[in-house]
């Protein structure tokens, strides 16, 4: 079995890359590095892997049988798309469709890594798949949900038209070791603010909530969704709702930080809610998070320290 999996040098990328490498496949690593290292990959040293610098808003050929292509590139953080709008909207469009074309011309199995920012600011709670979602086409954070719906939209269309095998996945907040300290996302912020004894910056008043999916169960649900027939988009999440003025305090209290809590403007368009209706994802793959809360921060934690990232900062 031979995959590609674009974004893999990213966060969820490298992990997915070991993913599969332990299942037995031969991976294809694509990646541009514009938010991803090749420190995530570098320990990958199995003959079955490859890296490939490319940018995917540039079509790609390969020789070879490809059997599945997971396209996982794109900008992710809130704070990398606000600075990247005009390379999200590319990866999630172009990116997307010169996958398609690579899907079709090769006879693979396609899967998008879309989001759950396709839900927007919602206005159900928890967001079921047959939501259609609340979104601001022209706010700052458009670029990135746009982008995405844009995908999800081709990519049924391929499978419509053309009968390309394909999935999406909506991806709910995911976080563990690999995340980069600085890339603005809550769980780095937080645990570097609290390692560093510096003031928890909460946006807004911090009711706004999310729930946190631990890497390696979403890991797990991707590839299962992978080898399932389901075509229509799945959520993958962990549904523990919280609100980020709680998820501040958990922090500092895993972390025994002294670090006090200050409030910041609220983003543009942040959404208030976010929880996954997983129902579907239980029901078709079997499929629900394992890692608890605590126990995924507290590996997300000791990865910080590991690598001397305070350091690097
Ligand atoms: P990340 O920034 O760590 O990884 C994204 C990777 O894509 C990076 O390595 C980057 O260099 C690469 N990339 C971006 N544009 C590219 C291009 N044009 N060509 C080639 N490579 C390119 O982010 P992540 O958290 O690992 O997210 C991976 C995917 O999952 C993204 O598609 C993101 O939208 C989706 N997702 C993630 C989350 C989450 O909580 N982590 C939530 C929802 C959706
Ligand atoms: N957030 C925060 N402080 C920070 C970073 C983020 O209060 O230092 C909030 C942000 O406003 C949002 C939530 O935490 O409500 C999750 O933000 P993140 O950037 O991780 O991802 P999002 O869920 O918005 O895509």
């Amino acid at each position: 079995m031979k995959s590609i999996v674009t974004g893999g040098a990213g966060f969820l990328g490298s992990h997915l890359c070991d993913y599969l490498l332990e299942k037995g496949h031969e991976v294809i690593c694509v990646d541009n590095l514009i938010t991803g290292t090749t420190k995530n990959i570098e320990h990958l040293n199995s003959d079955r892997f490859t890296y490939i610098r490319h940018d995917v808003t540039k079509p790609i050929y390969f020789g070879d049988k490809i059997d599945y292509i997971f396209h996982l590139a794109s900008p992710a953080s809130p704070i990398d798309y606000l600075e990247l709008p005009i390379q999200t909207l590319k990866v999630g469009a172009l990116g997307t469709y010169n996958l398609l074309g690579l899907a079709k011309e090769q006879g693979a199995r396609f899967l998008l890594a879309s989001t759950s920012e396709v839900y927007g600011d919602p206005l159900v709670n928890p967001q079921p798949e047959t939501y259609w979602g609340n979104v601001n086409p022209i706010g700052p954070r458009g670029v990135y949900d746009e982008a995405k719906r844009y995908a999800e939209a081709i990519t049924m269309a391929y499978h419509r038209y053309h009968g390309i095998d394909t999935r999406i996945v909506r991806i709910f907040n995911t976080y563990g070791p690999r995340m980069r300290v600085n890339d603005g996302r809550v769980v780095p912020n937080f645990i570097m603010q609290a390692l560093s004894g510096e003031d928890i910056t909460v946006y807004g008043d911090g009711s706004q909530t999310r729930s946190f999916c631990y890497v390696s169960d979403l890991i797990e649900g991707i590839y299962r969704l992978m080898m399932s027939d389901f075509t229509d988009p799945v959520n993958i999440g962990n549904p523990a709702e919280m609100s980020v003025l709680e998820f501040a305090k958990v922090i500092i209290e895993i972390t025994g930080s002294k670090s006090k809590i200050v409030y910041e403007n609220l983003p543009v368009d942040d959404p208030k809610v976010r929880r996954p209706d997983i129902s579907k994802a239980k029901e078709l793959l079997g499929w629900e998070p394992k890692v608890e809360l605590r126990e995924g921060l507290s590996k997300t934690i000791e990865y910080f320290n590991d690598f001397g990232l305070l350091q690097q900062q």
